[in-house]
């Protein structure tokens, strides 16, 4: 019966119905899936070995001849011992399998095959045990190089590279190579169906790195081209357009001069806003470059056309603070701010709910309480998400839905990013969104020194914090909570571990600094406790704030000039970047003091990093080395599809070409209707399936 590719996974030989439960765990339904399971390794079982040869104590590949007929012993219950011997013209090898009498039946003596196993030697006698094999005629498996899959409980090697190689026999004519041949001359790629052969059984090392580039080329370019459609779907869409006016009625209200980096950023959303067309911005810009004013001038500018703006961050505190920032600067324009969180009143919210409906409210600063059925517009304009890596694509896309109920618009958005993100993956994440960057650091910003100490310098440390006091200044001291992700989140964070920082915190008043004002803030507290604390601490009643991560994203103290960072190894690079962002604000000298004792190596080159430099860029593509991009901020929260084969550190070259050719491709043929594109649009479906509709 002929093997269909798109057909259930136990079409194929030794795929029975439990197997095929197992195969599911790996996502893997069809032969078709299994050819795109790829392998995460070879091993070079190419060299044939003759007895004599063959090296003892580690796998390889022996020939010879069955020398007689094998026998099999009863040991005990459960127990049987298949025995016999191989011979070439100079040596003998003893054979013995456990529990596998059948090879008694499968080995006939006088015929020569190829056995792969552990050679062992005592004295002169050589041995192997559980060997696989196959007839010298063959070779499936030895004189070759070999995949070796990532595997799941009860699924061999094995079983799966001859699962693949049956799919690649039986389906070979059913494989159709959705890359038009015009496109794979001029890239130099091979065709699907070679590249499939060898990236499972290559014939050769140049075989393999064919096939790779071509399958990396393959799935960079599907990405890129369905980006690319998206893109050009959305600029089809019609958004409310701004007037067109100068931005610097806005600039004149600020205490001070906006950098050009910031004018430029401003600038050139400003330039979408009144395109008619949504304006779909990515602002990139280090901690303390000033994003908030670039977002505050888009909504001084959808203001005066009449549109209402939402800001969503994913803290209360950070919400807050952004309101408290954004009111008095905006209200000398005459707009007017509100704040909607989820821990506000319900009558509160209901009040909010109300003038937002009414319009009036032209920018709404919120948590993820915005996205609340009842929150509705009287007309979005533009949405405006901060520290975009905590938030989901089809959340974004959620909020940007609120604009549509109004009107049939599109509202504008803009993303703002504090977490530079490394060029490359900012291709992959963000490929439908223009970028800007803010280059620039306000002006007076200073480098902050930074320093790596262990234990035994903890009290000459805490020296180093009386002094900085002492000269009138403040200082963090930031204690980390094992799960680090969810006391972001959510402030979440175990009982222990609370525990451990409030004695700690208590510690330092009572034994450390009896004269000092020491406070703390940690996610279990409400927010109106958090609240409380920071605005002390804001407010110079507090010398010394102990704080978990809450104080990431959070205030904004310019008096502030050293933070402590305790347990540093257990932060991620931009993580603690972040953190170190926190003091610097002021005129003061700042600094900040990495304490661990953690002898990793690579935690410790983590850590130098951030000794080594103050550039936001530099880390985040320091991270992506160290980290890699799986890891990175988790791009799997973005809703887009998981990428196999692709390293995006290390095939960049492959994804510039790709993504220049997906881009050619959908300008010659937007929707990828001409006969030769039609496939290249059913393997962008396929690839975008669940995320199509959300990703705009
Ligand atoms: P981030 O990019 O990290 O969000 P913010 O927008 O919070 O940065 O700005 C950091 C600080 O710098 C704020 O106190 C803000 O008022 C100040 N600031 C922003 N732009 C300028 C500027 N052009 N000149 C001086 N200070 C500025
Ligand atoms: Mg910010």
């Amino acid at each position: 019966m002929a093997i269909t590719l798109d057909g259930s996974i136990r079409q194929l030989t030794r795929i029975g119905e439990q197997r095929a439960k197992k195969l599911e765990k790996l996502k893997i339904y069809t032969p078709r899936d299994l050819l795109y399971w790829f392998p995460r390794d070879y091993q070079d079982l190419r060299q044939i070995y003759d007895i004599t040869q063959a090296p003892v104590g580690e796998p390889c590949c022996v020939e010879g001849v069955v020398a007689e007929r094998a026998v099999t012993q009863y040991v005990r219950r459960g127990m049987e011992l298949t025995k016999t011997r191989v011979v070439d013209g100079r040596g003998q090898l003893f054979l013995t399998f456990f529990n596998q009498s059948y090879v008694s039946r499968a080995l006939r003596p006088g015929e020569e095959y190829i056995f792969y196993g552990t050679v062992e030697q005592t004295g002169s006698r050589k041995s192997m045990t559980n060997p696989m094999f196959e007839s010298s005629g063959r070779r499936h498996f030895t004189g070759r190089i070999m995949p070796v899959y990532p595997l799941t409980a009860g699924i061999t090697n094995f079983t799966l590279s001859e699962a693949v190689r049956q799919t690649l026999v039986s389906c070979a004519e059913e494989i159709r190579d959705p890359l038009p041949e015009d496109l794979r001359e001029e890239h130099h790629l091979v065709g699907l169906g070679y590249a499939l052969q060898n990236i499972h059984f290559p014939k050769d090392d140049q075989a393999l790195a064919a096939a790779r580039r071509r399958l990396v080329f393959e799935e960079l370019f599907f990405f890129s081209a369905g980006l690319a459609m998206m893109k050009g779907q959305r600029s089809g869409q019609a958004a409310i357009t701004c007037q067109r006016r100068s931005l610097q009625p806005f600039w004149d209200t600020l205490p001070f001069a906006p950098t050009s980096a910031q004018r430029r950023a401003a600038e050139e959303a400003a330039a979408d806003l009144c395109s008619g067309r949504p304006m779909n911005r990515l602002l990139q810009g280090d901690v303390g470059s000033g994003k908030t004013v670039v977002a505050a001038a888009c909504a001084w500018l959808m203001a005066q056309s009449g549109g209402q703006t939402a800001l969503m961050v994913p803290t209360e505190i950070l919400a807050r603070q952004h309101c408290q920032t954004l009111t008095p600067l905006l209200e000398q324009s005459g707009l007017r701010v509100g704040l909607l969180t989820g821990s506000m009143k319900a009558k509160e919210k209901r009040d909010v709910y109300e003038r937002l409906q009414l319009g009036m409210i032209d920018l709404v600063v919120g948590t993820h309480a915005l996205l609340t059925e009842g929150v509705a517009f009287r007309r979005l304009g533009l949405v405006i998400t901060d520290e975009q890596h905590r938030f989901g694509v089809d959340q974004r896309a959620k909020l940007a839905e609120k604009g549509r109920e109004a009107e049939g618009l599109a509202p504008h958005v803009l993303v703002m990013s504090a977490t530079p993100i490394p060029r490359t993956l900012a291709l992959i994440l963000y490929g439908d969104l223009e970028v800007s960057v803010l280059d620039e650091l306000p002006p007076g910003r200073q480098h902050i020194d930074t320093f790596l100490v262990g234990e035994d310098k903890r009290e000459r440390m805490y020296g180093f914090v009386r002094r900085q006091v002492a000269e009138g200044h403040q200082v963090y001291i930031v204690c980390p909570s094992v799960s680090a992700e969810s006391t972001l989140e959510k402030g979440a964070m175990t009982a222990t571990e609370l525990k451990a920082v409030e004695e700690y915190a208590e510690k330092l008043q009572t034994a450390v600094f009896p004269d000092l004002r020491v406070g703390l803030v940690h996610g279990r507290q409400s927010a109106k406790a958090k609240e409380q604390v920071m605005t002390r601490f804001a407010q110079g009643e507090l010398d010394i704030l102990v704080a978990t991560t809450v104080i990431e994203v959070g205030v904004d103290v310019s008096n502030a000039t050293l933070m402590v960072i305790e347990n540093a190894e257990r932060f991620g690079l931009s993580q603690l970047h972040q953190l170190r962002g926190r003091v610097g604000r002021g005129k003061a000298k700042s600094y900040c003091v990495l304490v661990s004792d953690n002898r990793n190596p690579e935690t410790r080159q983590r850590m130098k990093a951030l000794c080594a430099t103050n550039d936001g860029f530099q880390i985040a593509e320091e991270d992506l080395k160290l980290r890699g991009p799986g890891d990175f901020f988790g791009a799997r929260q973005h809703g887009l599809p998981q990428l196999r084969v692709a390293d995006l550190a290390g095939d960049v070259r492959v994804l510039q070409e790709a993504q220049a050719a997906a881009a050619k491709r959908v300008a010659d043929d937007p929707d990828l209707q001409r006969p030769e594109n039609v496939p290249i649009k059913a393997q962008i479906q396929a690839l975008f399936e669940t995320n199509t509709d959300r990703l705009n």
